[in-house]
């Protein structure tokens, strides 16, 4: 690898710049040519973290062939839009508006004066049933590239946040042949899943459905809306050495100004029992999405330095309390929001990447709900260069 010359990368749907940061990570000599986004925002937390980086400010679908064979590169990472997968979408899939840059790139692509060596693609669980996966993977084969196709949580490379997603690398074949390559990973041990994120086997029987990643079938419920279930899991969860412990990071120096991340009142009172908490000892918390803080049900963990028993005091019986003493109980939780660097942490962002001071909190939140865990793809790329 490292007499490898430097890659010349196209980074596509760049976001926040995600990808940038774990091509920077991986070690992997290479430098982004040109990053393409339309979003005003994650274009300025991206300009603002990478200045030197050439940002393309417009949809994809308008860039002209003979611009992408201008640019001349040897990798595409590229994030296109999950809205038409996911599962609590429409699942309009290729019909969906949203999907026509991705189905313009995959019309280009053959076209180009020369192929990429690599490619990247990263997508939300449901994405490996769609047709615009299949379309990507037939005009893969057609241009000769070798493919993986991996669902991996960020729990597998030890980092206490489930965000199951997604990747496929591909590479090009350099003996004309393509072949399939079968999902299986060095890095990524499938043993290593947490419970409720097996790995999916994605080739050449889909097995896959479309079961929420929390499973709520799965017996009565106890205290805090819990099924028997949830608790397993969580323990199993909390159990798993392999992963690290939430506090590694928190913010340092957060009890001072605890305040602007608590828990409003009103939002106790309506939605106590549909939050999910965390405490600093725990190994696990839920998928960040980009609606959290904003929406309550199933946005993100909250965290309680409070025990175990504490929690279990409170929650107990809650539903027969006055609201008065519901609220008590709850305010003695110090319930808090983990913080937009705290989300960063969890996403596997370095200490470097930094907000400019014109975004507001909620559109932190929402530009990193929108990105990637960057340790995760940072192992998938030296599993795609290796
Ligand atoms: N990987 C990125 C996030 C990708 S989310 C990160 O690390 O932050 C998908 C991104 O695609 C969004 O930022 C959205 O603005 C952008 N996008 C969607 N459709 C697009 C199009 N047609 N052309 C350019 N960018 C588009």
């Amino acid at each position: 690898m490292c007499t490898m010359e430097s890659l010349r990368v196209l980074e596509l749907y760049s976001g926040i710049g995600g990808m940038h940061y774990a091509l920077k990570e991986s070690g992997i000599p290479g430098q982004v040519v040109a990053a393409v986004d339309i979003n005003t925002t994650a274009n300025q937390i991206y300009r603002h973290n990478f200045p030197d980086t050439p940002l393309w400010n417009k949809t994809i679908e308008g860039i002209p062939l003979d611009d992408f064979n201008k640019l001349s590169f040897d990798m595409i990472l590229m994030s296109p839009p999950c809205q038409p997968f996911t599962r609590i979408g429409l699942q309009g899939d290729i019909h969906d508006l949203r999907t026509k840059s991705f189905l313009y790139i995959l019309d280009v692509l053959p076209r180009l004066h020369r192929l990429p060596r690599f490619i990247l693609l990263e997508n939300v669980k449901g994405f490996e049933t769609s047709s615009a996966r299949n379309i990507l993977v037939k005009t893969l084969m057609e241009c000769g590239y070798t493919f993986q196709e991996i669902m991996v949580s960020p729990t597998s490379v030890g980092i206490p946040n489930s965000r199951l997603r997604y990747f496929l690398i591909a590479k090009l074949a350099t003996n004309n042949l393509s072949t399939q390559t079968k999902i299986s990973d060095a890095h990524l041990h499938p043993s290593e899943y947490d419970s409720s994120e097996l790995p999916t086997d994605l080739y050449p029987t889909h097995t896959s459905t479309c079961q929420p990643e929390e499973d709520l079938q799965g017996g009565h419920v106890l205290y805090k809306l819990e099924t028997a279930t949830d608790v397993q899991r969580k323990m199993i969860q909390n159990n798993n050495l392999s992963v690290r412990q939430i506090q590694d990071f928190l913010e340092p120096q957060m009890e001072a100004n605890l305040e602007n991340f608590l828990l409003p009142p009103k939002t106790l009172l309506r939605y106590a029992l549909l939050l999910d908490i965390v405490q600093p000892s725990s190994r696990r918390s839920v998928c960040f999405t980009k609606g959290y803080v904003r929406y309550v049900e199933g946005t993100g963990s909250v965290l309680t330095s409070c025990m175990e028993t504490e929690m279990e005091h409170a929650f107990t019986h809650l539903d027969q309390c006055s609201e008065e003493e519901k609220l008590k109980r709850l305010m003695k939780l110090k319930l808090r929001y983990f913080t937009p660097r705290e989300v960063a942490n969890l996403m596997g962002f370095p200490q470097s990447f930094c907000f400019p001071e014109q975004i507001s909190t909620r559109q932190k939140y929402k530009a990193l709900g929108n990105s990637l865990n960057v340790v995760v793809v940072t192992k998938l790329l030296q599993t795609l260069l290796s």
